[in-house]
């Protein structure tokens, strides 16, 4: 740091979030700041509008980002769709939905929880049980995929079996998006939200949302006030309803921190969804190639792996933050850390929109074989 000036190091991102940001999107965000009711900034909303929904794979007319990280998003769906009193049930297999539970409790939600271990995906014959056992469910929620473990859920499945059981779905899928399949549309999901620092690599701060037909009803019919003002979907429709020509003021938006999302949604579109996909697939596998030649194993079963987060089970004879400064130091290489009770026990290696790449594959193997050759 020099005269309050801060240079920050060039690194490497493959930690579980932020991911690496491309030149392009960097660039858009430096562009000049314009007003937020500005008529070139209002085709901009359009635009990001549009390309969130081909993203989302949804028609839903309400889609938006959220002006706010992932935690925003995940806490506008239960607040607009949560009625005090109202069972959820939430399925957890790791840490975030234990937030999910946290932010239903303190809404006067009833949240009922269907318990699946850390490290494994969410069991639909569980959440089916726990369906029949309470049939007066008004909403299932699940995390699309865990980035506490890696663990990746079907997403299409659990969509189904809330359609069945009648009640919506809140789906968390800001580590999933733009990295693994996932149709709102086919898969009848009703409240999704993501975020801008994983598989969309756009800086943080930024959670794009979309609520189906059936959700934005519920919100229409609801009996009581929705508890937080600045997450109020009908507040903030004001100002991203792309039906009316009349955006007024709800809050000031993050002028620049959209040009980036722009730049980056479109980077996606040009690379084409599925192909993002199979890019995030094609790189977790060479990643479990080069690891396993290493003797290292994965936290998560085969079969129920997200590719773009590898928890990756720390050798005994390491220490895993030792491990994570040696790599950060010497090769300027983020890696993530376990979190609760998995702290020390996993690293969890991200590659994440621009971070799966094959260079990126190829810096972590060598540093991770450096730092065991030296154990
Ligand atoms: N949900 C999941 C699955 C996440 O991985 C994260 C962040 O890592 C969040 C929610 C919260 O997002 P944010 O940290 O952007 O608030």
């Amino acid at each position: 740091m020099k005269q309050n000036i801060f240079y920050p190091p060039s690194r490497t991102l493959m930690g579980p979030g932020p991911s690496d940001v491309p030149a392009r999107v960097l660039q858009a965000l430096a562009k000049p700041t314009l007003g937020h009711l500005d008529p070139c900034f209002i085709e901009l909303m359009n635009h990001i509008q549009k390309l969130l929904r081909a993203t989302f794979l949804t028609k839903n007319p309400l889609t938006l980002p959220i002006s706010a990280p992932g935690s925003a998003g995940m806490e506008a769906c239960f607040v607009n769709l949560v009625e005090p009193k109202e069972k959820v049930l939430i399925c957890q297999n790791g840490v975030f939905g234990t937030r999910m539970e946290e932010i239903v409790k303190r809404i006067g939600g009833q949240a009922i929880l269907v318990k699946d271990d850390w490290g494994r995906a969410v069991d639909p014959e569980k959440v089916e049980d726990a369906l029949k056992t309470h049939p007066d469910t008004a909403i299932l929620a699940f995390v699309h995929g865990e980035t506490s473990t890696g663990a990746l859920s079907d997403a299409k499945i659990l969509g189904q079996l809330a359609q069945k059981y009648d009640c919506l779905s809140i789906v968390d899928a800001v580590t999933t998006l733009g990295g693994v399949e996932l149709q709102v549309d086919d898969w009848s999901l009703d409240a999704v939200y993501s975020g801008t620092q994983k598989c969309l690599s756009a800086p943080p701060g930024l959670s794009p949302v979309t609520f189906s037909p059936r959700a934005v009803e519920k919100i229409k019919q609801r009996k009581s006030p929705i508890l937080s003002w600045f997450l109020d979907l009908k507040l903030i429709l004001q100002y991203w309803d792309d039906d009316s020509n009349k955006r007024t003021y709800h809050h000031t938006a993050p002028v620049n921190g959209l040009y980036g999302l722009l730049e980056a949604l479109t980077i996606l579109q040009e690379e084409g969804l599925e192909q993002a996909w199979s890019r995030h697939k094609r790189m977790h596998n060479l990643l479990k190639k080069r690891l396993e030649k290493l003797d290292l194993q994965f936290m998560v079963p085969e079969n129920e792996r997200l590719p773009q987060l590898n928890s990756i089970v720390v050798p005994e004879k390491l220490n895993a933050e030792q491990v994570r400064a040696y790599v950060l130091e010497k090769f300027n290489l983020e890696i993530g850390a376990g979190l609760g009770p998995m702290a020390g026990k996993i690293w969890r290696i991200g590659l994440m929109g621009a971070s799966a790449s094959i260079n990126n594959v190829s810096l972590c193997a060598t540093a991770l074989e450096e730092s065991l050759n030296m154990a």
